[in-house]
């Protein structure tokens, strides 16, 4: 990665991602080994005009290190300065880049239910902060980098695999132009028009079939509201959550879903991969589940909360978005979520609910809109997808046939 190319990169999401404004606190999470990337945003944000910038840094092998030794006890004990930082970013309003670069494989070793409990600890612990996240409470942005590990489970035969890999994340971030920009800004309104005929239709129901042996019929929140790439947060300041983006979404109902649902690719949760997975809902809640590998991740997750046994985001994504047309499996739900059409297991963005950032939990639950301490993307996308709205009337609309976009 050369340093016009990464200051490119921090400029694009420092002004269309997070839209840092003038006078603004901003916090940047990134992996230790991606050091120089770092001093980029940084003094990219400074430039910006930003009052105070800083990196929280993050270490997978630290991480991995502590699970499998420190005990138990220890580590669903989560420290108050933890929880306290992560609130302070609320309070001061700072905007923050998070750099989603994990290695797939990062956690080998270490008991998988161990590690889920900890999460379960953390996701707790965290559930003030991340509901003010999701609720659009501050501007926040998630993008990636390559580090060597990453790089390595996705090319695994390269002699430079961290090339390779940057070279597709330029592609996929539209960095590969003159002017990215306006790139951007046209793929913004051309997603926009998406959310806005799903808007007008107001489906009841979508109806998910695949060549995979998905079957599944999926209601929607009432009052819920199709979203795209770009948000507003709480400031009133537009931003986008996350870079690349390809995404229309939406809330599900929490007790409408009823069917089975089979993956279309790997997931990685909490350093562990789950693959070849299955889901049956029943009256929106999962009744019976397997995976052909990581089963007791999947296990961990599900029964993290009552909220985990529910859907909480579904979300439609053509099969021709850049993203999908490279054809790379990249173990990262931020591009993989955005090569096909997914759902979310656990709380549902009160944004994709009308007014729903000013209503209460109770409120949201009431319209259908799950609540947990999780939110975990997965993939269901397929060339040969159908997906039929079904309308108030019970008029049957398509919206996806073999794979992409038909409204
Ligand atoms: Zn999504
Ligand atoms: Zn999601």
């Amino acid at each position: 990665m050369d340093t016009k190319s990464i200051k490119q990169f921090a400029k694009l999401i420092l002004k269309f991602g997070v839209n840092l404004q003038n006078g603004q606190c901003f916090e940047l999470s990134c992996p230790v080994t991606e050091y120089k990337v770092a001093r980029i945003f940084i003094d990219t944000a400074y430039e910006m005009g930003a009052k105070y910038a800083r990196v929280r840094w993050n270490d997978e092998k630290v991480d991995a290190s502590t699970y499998l030794n420190a005990d138990e006890k220890t580590l669903t004990n989560v420290p108050k300065w933890f929880v306290l930082s992560k609130n302070e970013l609320v309070e001061k309003n700072f905007c923050y880049v998070a750099i989603a670069a994990d290695d797939p494989y990062a956690f080998k070793g270490v008991p998988e239910d161990k590690i889920a409990r900890i999460a379960k600890a953390r996701s707790k612990a965290l559930k003030k902060f991340s509901d003010t996240v999701m609720a659009n409470g501050i501007r926040w942005c998630v993008v990636s980098v390559p580090t060597l590990q990453w790089a390595k489970t996705v090319f695994p035969n390269s002699k430079k695999p961290e090339k390779d890999l940057w070279q597709e994340i330029v592609k996929t971030m539209r960095l590969d132009c003159d002017n990215p920009e306006q790139k951007w800004q046209e793929h913004v309104d051309n997603l926009i028009r998406h959310a806005s005929r799903l808007n007008d239709f107001n489906f009841e129901f979508l109806h998910f079939k695949n060549s995979l042996g998905t079957d599944l019929k999926i209601g929607l929140a009432e009052n819920h509201v199709w979203l795209s790439a770009l948000e507003k947060a709480k400031d009133g300041v537009d931003f986008i959550a996350n870079m690349p983006t390809e995404e229309v979404f939406t809330a599900p109902h929490r007790l409408k879903a009823d069917g089975k649902l089979y993956s279309a690719m790997p997931l990685v949760y909490n350093g562990n991969i789950i693959d070849k997975f299955s889901l049956t809902f029943k009256e929106g809640k999962i009744v019976d589940y397997s995976a052909e590998k990581g089963y007791s991740t999947l296990k961990g997750l599900i029964e993290t909360d009552s909220g985990t046994l529910r859907l909480g985001e579904v979300a439609l994504i053509g099969k021709n978005s850049p993203i999908a047309k490279s054809g790379i499996l990249f173990y990262n739900t931020l591009f993989d979520e955005n090569a096909s059409c997914h759902l979310a297991i656990g709380k549902a963005y009160p944004t994709t609910i009308k007014n729903g950032s000013s209503l209460s939990t109770t409120e949201l639950k009431d319209l259908g809109a799950n609540d947990s301490v999780e939110h975990v993307d997965f993939m269901i996308g397929t060339d040969d997808l159908t997906v039929t709205g079904i309308t108030k009337n019970g008029e049957k609309i398509p919206v996806f046939t073999d794979g992409d976009w038909v409204i």
